[in-house]
């Protein structure tokens, strides 16, 4: 079984984001980015499945700018055979991503679509759902465990108050929640062994997808600040505080 792999480039979690000073999004100058959290657990889901002799090839996709490339190195060094840049200076917005993906799946023919639950840049968790939708497959959301069998794959789903199985018929799509795995760091010969695995670069155009934004952003706003809190000497001060200043008793 093939397994196609979604990865994103997002700014690194570690970066305070910072928002723009006319409100049109977040600062990307001068910013580390790296691949999305949630796509290195679904990068390393597929390959402890290669390892477990339940895939045979991992292909690795990207849709953004050229410097994407770095993020499928980054998933090549993991472990993943070849890498597919879907190269677009655009936004990318899930629908959009969605419909890249279909066509890739209908190029490449994998039995499994791993995806993260959610890129932490947009935070949108849409597009597993929308490719499921798109071609017509079973989806296993918000994975925390995957037993591959002979033509069908349960998945352990988190959801709210506990957990649920479900029995997928392959071909089908799984986006990975945090307790899924732990992701490995790719070791030294291996960053070395990745830069020659093969990766391809297409366009948009190339697969027939119009890439261009459905949705405009209005405005990004910073949080209101919060205050900072106060030590109060005793309970009756305390009391008075939360009746009179707070209004909360
Ligand atoms: P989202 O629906 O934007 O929260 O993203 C969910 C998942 O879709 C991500 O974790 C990725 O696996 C995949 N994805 C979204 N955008 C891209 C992209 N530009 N390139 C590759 N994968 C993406």
């Amino acid at each position: 079984m093939k397994i196609l792999c979604a990865v994103k480039r997002v700014v690194d979690y570690n970066v305070k984001i910072r928002v723009k000073t006319d409100q049109s999004g977040v600062e990307t100058s001068n910013v580390k980015f790296s691949m999305n959290p949630f796509d290195e657990i679904a990068v390393e889901e597929a390959v402890r499945l290669k390892e477990a002799g339940k895939a045979t090839e991992i292909v690795v996709v990207s849709i953004g700018p050229a410097q994407a490339q770095e993020t499928l190195r980054t998933a090549l060094a993991m472990g993943a055979d070849r890498a597919i840049l879907v190269q677009t200076d655009m936004e990318t917005q899930p629908l959009a991503v969605a419909k890249l993906l279909k066509a890739l799946v209908e190029k490449e023919a994998p039995g499994m679509v791993i995806l993260g639950k959610q890129a932490i840049d947009d935070d949108c968790n849409q597009t597993g759902q929308m490719l499921a939708a798109l071609l017509g497959w079973g989806q296993g959301t918000f994975a925390s465990k995957i037993v591959a069998g002979d033509g069908a794959v349960a998945v352990t789903r988190e959801i709210d108050g506990g957990l649920e199985t479900v029995e997928l018929k392959l071909p089908a799509v799984v986006t990975a929640d945090l307790r899924l795995n732990e992701p490995r760091y790719a070791s030294l010969p291996n960053i070395m062994k990745a830069k020659k695995k093969p990766l391809e670069t297409i366009t948009p155009d190339a697969l027939g997808v119009d890439v261009t934004p459905r949705l405009k952003t209005v405005k990004v706003a910073e949080p209101a600040k919060r205050q900072a809190g106060i030590k109060v000497p005793d309970i009756a001060t305390l009391v008075d505080k939360l009746k009179n200043e707070a209004r909360v008793i």
